[in-house]
Formats: C-alpha cells, sequence, structure tokens
C-alpha cells in the first residue's frame, strides 16, 4: 500500500511522509517537484532606457530571477497556449513596466515598481522590496516586461521549490519528501501539481504500451 502523509505545513514548507513508494519513484517525484511544476517568471525584457550605472545585461538578468506570485490556473505556457502568436495573448503573457527616475536625490528602485500594464493583474513580485538598480540624480530608467508560464527544466528561474528527500529514521521504507517553496505557489499546490505530473506521464506510458502491444498484434 502507497501511502502520502502530510506530517508538516506552513505557508513556505510541506513535509511529506512517503510509505510503500521505492526510492526510485519517490526521486522521481522530488524530481517534478523541481523541474515540471509551472510557475511564472520574467522570460523577455526590453531596456528602453537605461542611464544608471548598472550595464543592461546585469539589470536584465538581476529582474529575470524575481520570483513572482503566479496564477497557473489563468495563464498557460506560450507552447501549449492556442493563440499560436509569437507575442502571446492575455492567456499566455502579462506585461509590465519600470519607469524610474531620480531627481535631486537618489532613487532605490524596487520590485514593487514592476507595474503591471493592466492594473487587476494579480501575479506580481512574491516581495514587494526586493532592490533592483540605485539611481542617481539625473539618471532614468524604463523597462519592459514579459511574464510567462514556464519549467524549471527550461529555466531555474521558473523552479517552483527546492526539494530533498531523505529517509526516516529507524523506520525503514519511510521517507520525508520535504518541499519548500520559492514563494511563486503555495507548497501544498506544488505537491498536487507534481502529483498530478506523475499520475498523467503514467498514464501516458500506459496508453504507449498498449498501443506498442496492439501493433505487435496487428503486425
Ligand atoms: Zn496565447
Amino acid at each position: 500500500m502507497v501511502k502520502l502523509n502530510i506530517v508538516e505545513e506552513d505557508e513556505k514548507s510541506i513535509k511529506v511522509e512517503l510509505e510503500g513508494l521505492p526510492l526510485a519513484v519517490a526521486n522521481t517525484l522530488r524530481r517534478f517537484v523541481i523541474n515540471e511544476v509551472p510557475t511564472m517568471a520574467i522570460e523577455e525584457i526590453l531596456i528602453i532606457e537605461n542611464t544608471s550605472a548598472m550595464p543592461n545585461e546585469v539589470l536584465a538578468h538581476r529582474l529575470s530571477l524575481i520570483p513572482f506570485i503566479s496564477d497557473i490556473d489563468r495563464y498557460v505556457a506560450p507552447e501549449e497556449c492556442d493563440c499560436g502568436s509569437k507575442l502571446g495573448c492575455e492567456k499566455c503573457v502579462v506585461r509590465y513596466v519600470v519607469r524610474a527616475e531620480a531627481v535631486d536625490e537618489p532613487v532605490t528602485v524596487y520590485s514593487k515598481d514592476i507595474i503591471p500594464e493592466d492594473p487587476s493583474i494579480t501575479v506580481k513580485p512574491v516581495s514587494p522590496k526586493i532592490p533592483i538598480v540605485k539611481l542617481a540624480p539625473n539618471q532614468r530608467i524604463e523597462i519592459e516586461l514579459y511574464v510567462r508560464v514556464g519549467k524549471g527544466r527550461k529555466h531555474a528561474k521558473w523552479q517552483a521549490a527546492i526539494s530533498s528527500l531523505y529517509e526516516k529514521d529507524g523506520e525503514p521504507g519511510k521517507r520525508i519528501l520535504f518541499i519548500e517553496s520559492i514563494g511563486s505557489l503555495p507548497p501544498r499546490r506544488i505537491l498536487k501539481e507534481a502529483v498530478n505530473i506523475f499520475k498523467k506521464k503514467v498514464q501516458e506510458l500506459n496508453e504507449k504500451i498498449l498501443s506498442d502491444i496492439g501493433g505487435l498484434r496487428d503486425g
């Protein structure tokens, strides 16, 4: 009997006890948590103006690593969207702008200054206080950002969580899967997504095997 028990849970992390699950299978589940659970992150950055001391590449890199509170029920990955457009549509891209200027005093630009084009958008940086760049007087930046759904497999910036797997002390066959969310999705949702992805893969494999056997019979 396979058992999955949540033994600890808070806003950031979850601990699940796995029983009767082979190590390879438990490890696959852990890898799905890291690589396959979709989240949202900045995929494209258009620097329109940057007179700060920070080079464009550094600025773009800093921005791209900011985790976003993700809505994977509303948005889909561009490759899964039916719009087929490179620019994307309201289901596969969210647009933001960062506009800031220092006049007399230096100004620090924070993640809270990443403003969605549509004010009703709930997808936003996990924290408003992540510093991005400092502007000295007379410096200014104007940047457009495109946030999309992706997976850790494609780039670490989409990774939903860090996760580890270990055997429970003195209880062979029982393992603990620990999941700590980066902040884009609640830990329980990450677990649920990973389990669903697992189910889907097993189902696909099943269908493949059945059709291969069918093919063998017909041939
Ligand atoms: Zn689309």
